[in-house]
């Protein structure tokens, strides 16, 4: 089968994919899942007891998964935090002993990382560590960060590009009493900042209440933020850290190319040249359903949904199957 190679549209494009001409021959892929205008990511450093008490049911209330960066040294919630990765949170690298790496050797950073990784599989049931938080901010080679990790977290205040520049240096804004961002109106003009600007917040909390943590955020606060972007799901793509640099690099990387078209059946295929093992985050991809077609259905792919105006929209993991689309009408 002779393949034609798609053009693809880079991914300037913002707009829903139901927006775009359909005349046009080219798959779209979207900047953020499901063509939301901006993604957020919820992290939880330290492991503290509220973190799993009291933000963990409100964020299940919403079905936001969340990525949560403990202290393993003399952790004890081992139960909570197997639970929480069984249903979809991520935990991420936080060091083993929370130390600060700028004064670490490499040999010490390297032990801290393969520790950390080591001890949160155990508990984890098949789930990779595979991003990271620098404890109190402080980076190290990143060099010895890459031998282990897909992307890892600082906090120097930035909302981040689709694309950011290092994915080893990936900003948050850390939030609650010590911060500037102590409400819940705060946190919800920086999601709006975010919306404006196409990008990606991370949001850094360490305790929630009345605990003994670093800058408390009020639960009810958190609750208004949580169901702000609940409400708003079609502009906020909510993911874990690792989920969302999986999209970003799979997106750029992505290739796209047509292997059948007949009058009744296309077929495209979706490949990237990472790692599958590891780049298994379902993509969003759209192209208009072949000229003269009423309706399709689609095989291959995690979801799909045709639009009133005709283009087919699909989530689909990009590890080079294909996705095949069948004349229904
Ligand atoms: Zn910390």
């Amino acid at each position: 089968m002779k393949k034609i190679l798609f053009m693809m549209v880079a991914v300037a494009m913002m707009s829903a994919c139901t927006k775009i001409d359909p005349t046009a021959h080219e798959c779209q892929v979207a900047t953020w899942p499901h063509f939301c205008k901006a993604a957020i990511t919820y992290t939880f450093d330290d492991g503290l007891e509220n973190q799993f008490t009291t933000a963990v049911p409100l964020l299940d209330n919403y079905d936001i998964k969340a990525t949560f960066f403990p202290i393993l040294k003399d952790f004890e919630n081992w139960d909570a935090l197997a639970q929480i990765s069984g249903n979809g949170h991520e935990i991420g690298s936080h060091t083993f002993n929370h130390i600060s790496l700028s004064a670490a050797s490499a040999d010490e950073a390297d032990n801290e990382f393969a520790t950390s990784v080591e001890t949160i599989e155990k508990y984890t049931d098949g789930e990779k560590c595979i991003t990271m938080a620098y404890p109190y901010c402080v980076t190290c080679d990143t060099t010895i960060t890459m031998k282990h990790f897909i992307g890892a977290r600082v906090c120097d205040r930035r909302i981040e590009p689709p694309t950011p520049e290092s994915y080893y240096h990936i900003s948050s804004f850390c939030i609650g009493t010590e911060s500037d961002f102590k409400s819940a109106q705060s946190v919800i003009d920086l999601f709006d900042e975010t919306r404006r600007k196409s990008g990606w917040c991370v949001l850094l909390i360490h305790e929630i209440d009345n605990g003994t943590g670093y800058s408390p955020y009020s639960s009810v606060a958190l609750d208004s933020t949580l169901a702000y972007v609940a409400n708003n799901k079609e502009d906020f793509c909510t993911e874990t850290f690792a989920n969302l640099v999986k999209y970003s690099k799979e997106r750029d990387n992505v290739e796209i190319e047509l292997v059948n078209q007949k009058d009744d059946f296309v077929s495209i295929q979706v490949g990237t040249s990472l790692d599958k093992t590891i780049y298994n985050m379902p993509i969003t991809i759209c192209r208009p359903m072949p000229e003269g077609w009423n309706s399709a259905r689609v095989d291959g792919a995690n979801t799909y949904e045709i639009t009133d105006d005709g283009m087919i929209v699909a989530d689909i993991i990009p590890d080079g199957r294909t996705m095949d689309i069948y004349r229904e009408d």
